[in-house]
């Protein structure tokens, strides 16, 4: 190891923003005490509507060392995916800025394989653990906090204060400890835009989300129709939304990301609302081939379609 230079936490730093990533921070593997009382809370008013794995797996999802034998450290990554393109036509459904390039989940998922390997030929060869992105029951956001990554906003999304709030989180979860990152205050103060912007009310107080009124649960992750009290509140938003985060003054700091693998995908930002309108199956399967907006399906995205032109 004598090669090595600088502590193990700054050589992974390091190595992280070689292979993309824009921030990383680092946690002790324990129980998430104070969240795990909150989630309870959220699942117990039923605000997750439909996700019911949101309550499977729970005593994981708390305690990343329950979820990974062994566990001593979390090392908390974020991507910044703040795009500089925009749809090209301001009358097409809008879609979430995450579905804009190829789906993230891959890319991640390899720059987090890279860096687990790094750790494990070049630090520590006895390295065992597990890595994630969106793809275990885990508390992304508040690992994230408790990395020294940002604060949760009002509006229920990590917020670091140089990226904002487009970023991705991913996670190694490894049995090598490391000195816990320092947690910063949060920032929000008495601002209270987010939820003043809410189309539907979904922001029912400061960092609680009733997922059931809103958008973004409401064109992916909802398999049913979409209730008739949404008509005409869903400012053209077609799969996601990001309106409390177009408001927060957080946002308009961050730049946008350089990352060629999360590049925009030239075919969806340029679908007029015609095309939407009267988009096939084998249409949605060629342009979507890649992009998260598969999450959706062909026929929950058809449906969200014509929920919005069914608008009175
Ligand atoms: S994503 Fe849209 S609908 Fe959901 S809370 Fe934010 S502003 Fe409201
Ligand atoms: S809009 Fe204001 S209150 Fe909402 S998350 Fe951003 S800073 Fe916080």
């Amino acid at each position: 190891m004598d090669v090595l230079k600088g502590t193990y936490s700054q050589l992974i730093e390091s190595k992280a923003k070689d292979l993309g990533f824009d921030a990383c921070g680092f946690t002790q593997a324990e129980e998430l005490t104070a969240e795990k009382e909150i989630l309870k809370k959220w699942l117990d008013n039923h605000m997750h509507g439909n996700m019911h794995y949101m309550a499977n797996h729970f005593e994981k999802r708390v305690n990343p060392s329950k979820l990974v034998e062994g566990a001593k450290t979390v090392i908390v990554l974020l991507t910044n995916y703040t795009p500089k393109e925009k749809q090209s036509h301001p009358d097409a459904p809008i879609i979430a800025r995450y579905a804009y390039g190829q789906d993230y989940h891959y890319v991640i998922k390899d720059q987090l394989k890279q860096l687990y390997s790094y750790i494990k030929d070049e630090i520590y060869p006895s390295l065992e653990g597990r890595y994630f992105v969106d793809s275990a029951p885990v508390l992304e956001r508040s690992l994230a906090v408790r990395a020294g990554l940002g604060w949760i906003g009002k509006n229920t999304h990590l917020i670091h204060k140089k990226l904002g709030s487009y970023v991705f989180i991913s996670e190694l979860i490894i049995n090598l400890t490391l000195p816990p990152s320092e947690p910063i205050k949060e920032a929000c103060g008495g601002c209270t835009r987010c939820i003043d912007a809410c189309p539907t009310q979904a922001l029912t107080s400061p960092q609680t989300l009733d997922a059931r009124k809103c958008i973004s649960y409401l064109t992916i992750e909802n398999k049913e129709s979409i209730p008739q009290e949404f008509s005409g509140k869903m400012e053209n938003r077609v799969f996601g939304c990001d309106i409390c985060q177009e408001v927060c003054p957080w946002t308009w700091k961050s730049r946008p990301h350089t990352n060629e693998k999360l590049k925009a995908v030239t075919k969806i930002l340029e679908l007029t609302k015609e095309r939407w309108q009267e988009l096939t199956a084998e249409e949605f399967s060629e342009i979507f081939r890649k992009s998260a907006v598969k999450r959706a399906k062909y026929t929950g995205l058809k449906r969200n379609i014509e929920f919005l032109l069914s608008k009175k």
